[in-house]
């Protein structure tokens, strides 16, 4: 399967297997808008949970608050999102196509380092044993070639950015003769700048006036600040955590829910001394890399990717990015967001925003180390880390999520081998029995092979089958999900030994 296919495949098991739908599909969809389905709610509950757990629950001096979407406009004003929030689009006369100016100079850089890989992977083959990655690297007069390409490209990109000069964008994309995709035409308008906020009205008894859907769930934190501390007595360092809806003019949606309109943001600011920023960004880097691995997801398709355009408020700041089907991109951002957020919300609000430090006697206003992750980005890169197709003994081939098990929708299916002779009625005790601490599936229809399938497909780890002997001995089969090997357990360890094999402790006890 090519990497395309990959994808496809990904968009389909989750329609087909509950995961995610298409918004208003009976209506023909609306672009970039997903609903999740019965399983991937479990899902996406449990990476949230997931979350939660380690940014709050782990650490004593950082705590979660739920702010509104609506905020009061000059918030936006004050964030820079009324005058800033703008991305660079250029349309493609011919297919009428817009596209993000920047995203299609990274593609192109991307390009070129899947050349690079292309050259490793020639020489490895060639050299054998005797390869060194690193030396070929420095030293290979194509791939030197490249690389220094992709230098030349990034500064002019970041120069670009920097400076607004959006006619050098586009130059440089006529320079590198960037097609469009579907016209394939190199046949470009200048590139403008597009606001991202949603806007809607509030109608009140003065009249109307503009409101804003939240872009980011930031915003909800700083404009908390004051209160959180005082009422919680924190002590610096200290972080607020949140989680909740962001939206966003996408107006290039694309990779199904890599970039949607509607989406979820998790973020946690963690405000600090100022000086001891680079310190707690540094931390926070690791701890959110260790995080991504603590999952199981494969350290090759995690990598850092620091920020070309520095905004001008921050002093550092780098992506996580995943190897998805279509290229690493970005899954969470961490940045060193110095007081800019706090000053300006001083500023515009009139109210004093600062920490009074009882050590030193004396007032300062903290800086802001923020790690930023999109739930919905999260699901994807699970789905495309753990989704595999295996072909099996018999021929067949059977797709299996080999999600970590606290992440799966449902812990263990029940499955009584037929609808008769009292194994139903087994079976629905094991059920009841183990539905208040577990999330259970129950299923009596089909053939075992085809349930065994069906839970194979949304994740559930464990499968235990009722049949004659359990009439005899009070045991059923347990069926592991990633071994497919059956043993016989007894069923009133059944419970104990799920709470040993999935529980957060393990996972958490990792970071
Ligand atoms: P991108 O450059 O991909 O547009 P961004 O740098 O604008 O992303 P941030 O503003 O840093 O993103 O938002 C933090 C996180 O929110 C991102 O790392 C991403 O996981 C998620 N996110 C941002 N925009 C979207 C979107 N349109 N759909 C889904 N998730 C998103």
């Amino acid at each position: 399967m090519n990497t395309e296919e990959q994808f496809k495949n990904i968009i389909s098991h989750c329609k087909e297997y509950g995961f995610i739908f298409p918004s208003s599909e009976i209506y023909e969809g609306l672009a970039a808008v997903y609903d999740y389905g019965q399983n991937g709610v479990e899902l996406k509950n449990n990476l949230r949970t997931y979350w939660w757990k380690s940014m709050v629950q782990m650490h004593q001096n950082i705590v979660g608050i739920d702010a509104s979407i609506f905020m009061q406009p000059k918030v936006w004003k004050a964030s820079g999102h009324v005058d800033g929030f703008n991305d660079p689009m250029i349309d493609n006369k011919d297919s009428k196509k817009r596209y993000r100016a920047d995203v299609l100079i990274e593609e192109y850089i991307e390009k070129i380092n899947s050349k690079i890989s292309k050259e490793v992977l020639k020489a490895s083959e060639r050299f054998g044993e005797k390869f060194n990655h690193n030396t070929f690297l420095s030293t290979n007069e194509r791939v030197l070639n490249y690389k220094n390409e992709i230098d030349r490209i990034e500064v002019i990109l970041k120069q670009s950015l920097e400076s607004g000069e959006l006619a050098n964008l586009k130059k440089l994309i006529e320079e590198l003769g960037i097609v469009c995709p579907l016209s394939g035409t190199k046949n470009w308008t200048d590139v403008r700048q597009y606001n991202l906020m949603y806007s809607t009205q509030m109608t009140a008894t003065d009249g109307e006036s503009e409101l804003y859907l939240r872009p980011e769930t930031a915003q909800g934190i700083f404009v908390n600040f004051l209160n959180v501390q005082k009422t919680g007595r924190m002590k610096i360092p200290f972080g607020i955590a949140q989680t909740g809806k962001a939206f966003r003019n996408e107006i290039v949606a694309r990779q199904f829910i890599m970039r949607m309109k509607e989406f979820e943001q998790m973020e946690m600011q963690y405000f600090v001394k100022p000086g001891s920023e680079l310190k707690w960004y540094n931390y926070w880097k690791n701890y959110r890399m260790k995080w991504h691995l603590s999952l199981g997801t494969n350290s090759v398709n995690l990598k850092y990717h620091d920020h070309l355009k520095l905004a001008h408020y921050a002093n550092a700041a780098v992506d996580i990015e995943y190897s998805f089907p279509f290229g690493f991109k970005e899954v969470e951002g961490i940045h060193s967001r110095t007081d800019y957020d706090l000053s300006r919300h001083q500023e515009f609000s009139g109210k004093k925003i600062q920490y009074f430090d009882n050590e030193t006697n004396s007032n300062y206003t903290p800086y802001v180390i923020e790690t930023s992750i999109g739930l919905d980005r999260l699901f994807l890169l699970q789905m495309c880390e753990n989704l595999k197709e295996e072909k099996l003994e018999n021929g067949e081939i059977r797709s299996v999520l080999k999600i970590n098990p606290n992440l799966a929708p449902y812990k263990i299916a029940i499955l009584p081998l037929v609808k008769k002779d009292g194994l139903t009625e087994i079976a629905e005790k094991i059920y009841n029995d183990l539905k208040f601490d577990f999330a259970c599936f129950y299923e009596e229809k089909d053939t075992i092979g085809k349930r065994y399938r069906r839970q194979d497909a949304i994740g559930t780890p464990f499968c235990v089958t009722v049949d004659y002997d359990s009439l005899k001995d009070e045991t059923v089969t347990l069926r592991n999900r990633d071994t497919m090997e059956q043993s016989r357990i007894k069923i009133d360890i059944l419970g104990k030994m799920l709470s040993e094999e999935i529980n957060w402790k393990n996972l958490l006890s990792k970071l």
